[in-house]
C-alpha cells in the first residue's frame, strides 16, 4: 500500500469521492497547499469539478474505475455519506483512505450510529429499530409521541424524515417510506441546536472549533452563529463529546456531531456527520484553518492546524432562488457562489459569512 507511513508531500494527489460543493471547497484549500486534487463523481457536471485539476466521472459502485482512481491518488477522503461502504473498504486496499470505511459504515446507518453513541456513555434521543409495520406501532407504544420515524440510511436535509403522533400514523409513515429499515426516534423538546466540528489525526492529534448554534428551516440548515448561546462550558463539552466519538472511532479527517441544547443545558446527539459540515463553513474567514484546510491536512497525514476563531461570526445558506440576489448578496459579507447551474428549491447554492467588527 502506498503512503501509510509517511505524509503526502506537495505536489502529490489527494483523491476526493463525491463532487459537490464541500469536495470544491476542500479541492480549493487543497490548492493552497501545494496539493493537487483529483475528484470522482457519478455525473459530469459536479461543482468541484470546476476547481480540481484532474476528475473522474463513473458510478461509485465501478470497481475498475475505483481501482484506476486509487492507483493515481495518494490518499484518498470523501465529501458525503451516502457511499457504498464496500467501495470505500475496497480503495483502502490500495491506497491510505481517511476517514475509514468502518467510520463510514457505523454513521451512514442511524441505528448502528446511535447504538455506538449510547455505548460511549453519550446522551441521544430514546430510539428503536422498526423493520416491520407492527414493529413501527410496537415501537411507538413504547416510546410514546410524539416521535419521528426515519430511514436508517441515505436521509439528509430531512428527507426520509415523518413526524408522527399515533402507533397508526407511525405504521402508514413506515409504509410510506416503501418498507425502507427505519428507526424511531422520541422527539427531543430542545431549546436550540448546535453542532461541533472537530478534526483527528491519525497520531491522535486532536483540534475542535468553537461549536455554532444552528437554525434550520425546513429541515435545512439556515444559518450558524459563534459564539451562540452554548455557555463557555457547554461548548467545552461539546468538543469532548467530539473527541469521544472521534476516537472511539479511531477517526482521521474532520467530523462534525449535530447536538440538541435542551433548556436544562443537556447535549444530545443527534448525528455524526464523517466529513466537513455546512455548519463549519465559517472557519474559511473566521478561523487560522478552515474546516477544509484541516481535513485536507488529516488525510493528507501532515499536522493539524489551529482551529482558533478571531471574529464573532455568522454564516447564511443562500437557498434555491434565494442566490438570483448574488449582486445584494455580495455587498455585505464574504460570498461563496458554488458554480450550480439550476437553482431548484431547498437546493444549497451557496453561503455568505459575515464576520462581526
Ligand atoms: P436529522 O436529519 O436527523 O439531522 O434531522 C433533521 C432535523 O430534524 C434536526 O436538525 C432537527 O431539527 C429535527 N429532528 C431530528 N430528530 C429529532 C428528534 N429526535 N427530536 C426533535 N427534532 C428532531
Amino acid at each position: 500500500m502506498k503512503n501509510l507511513s509517511r505524509p503526502v508531500p506537495p505536489g502529490g494527489t489527494i483523491g476526493i469521492v463525491g463532487g459537490g460543493q464541500l469536495g470544491r471547497m476542500l479541492a480549493m484549500a487543497a490548492a493552497r497547499l501545494g496539493l493537487q486534487t483529483c475528484i470522482y463523481n457519478d455525473a459530469p457536471d459536479a461543482p468541484a469539478f470546476q476547481v480540481t485539476p484532474h476528475h473522474v466521472v463513473a458510478p461509485f459502485e465501478d470497481a475498475d474505475a475505483l481501482a484506476a482512481f486509487a492507483a493515481r491518488c495518494d490518499a484518498v477522503t470523501f465529501e458525503f455519506e451516502n457511499l457504498p461502504a464496500h467501495a470505500i473498504a475496497r480503495l483502502a486496499d490500495s491506497v491510505w483512505v481517511a476517514p475509514g470505511a468502518d467510520a463510514l459504515a457505523i454513521t451512514q446507518d442511524r441505528l448502528s450510529e446511535k447504538s455506538f453513541v449510547e455505548k460511549l456513555g453519550l446522551a441521544v434521543a430514546p430510539f428503536r429499530d422498526v423493520s416491520s409495520s407492527e414493529q413501527a406501532r410496537a415501537a411507538f407504544a413504547d416510546l410514546g409521541g410524539p416521535a419521528i420515524l426515519k430511514t436508517r440510511r441515505f436521509g439528509y436535509d430531512g428527507k426520509g424524515q415523518a413526524k408522527v403522533t399515533s402507533a397508526e400514523e407511525c405504521a402508514a409513515a413506515f409504509e410510506k417510506f416503501k418498507g425502507a429499515a427505519c428507526i424511531l426516534e422520541g422527539f427531543v423538546d430542545f431549546a436550540f441546536e448546535a453542532s461541533v466540528v472537530a478534526a483527528r489525526g491519525a497520531d491522535g492529534s486532536f483540534a475542535a472549533y468553537d461549536p455554532p448554534e444552528n437554525l434550520h428551516e425546513h429541515h435545512i440548515l439556515r444559518s450558524s452563529t459563534v459564539p451562540g448561546r452554548l455557555s463557555p462550558a457547554q461548548g467545552d463539552a461539546a468538543k469532548a463529546i467530539a473527541r469521544t466519538i472521534a476516537d472511539a472511532l479511531n477517526y482521521a479527517g474532520v467530523l462534525a456531531v449535530e447536538l440538541f441544547v435542551g433548556a436544562d443545558g443537556s447535549l444530545t446527539v443527534n448525528e455524526i456527520a464523517p466529513r466537513v459540515h455546512n455548519s463549519g463553513h465559517w472557519t474559511i474567514e473566521a478561523c487560522q484553518c478552515s474546516q477544509f484546510e484541516q481535513h485536507i491536512r488529516a488525510v493528507a497525514g501532515w499536522p493539524l492546524g489551529s482551529p482558533v476563531r478571531h471574529a464573532d461570526v455568522v454564516m447564511e445558506n443562500i437557498i434555491g432562488a434565494e442566490a438570483d440576489a448574488w449582486e445584494n448578496l455580495a455587498k455585505g459579507g464574504a460570498l461563496h457562489l458554488y458554480g450550480k447551474k439550476q437553482a431548484r428549491p431547498g437546493r444549497k447554492m451557496g453561503h455568505v459569512t459575515r464576520l462581526k467588527e
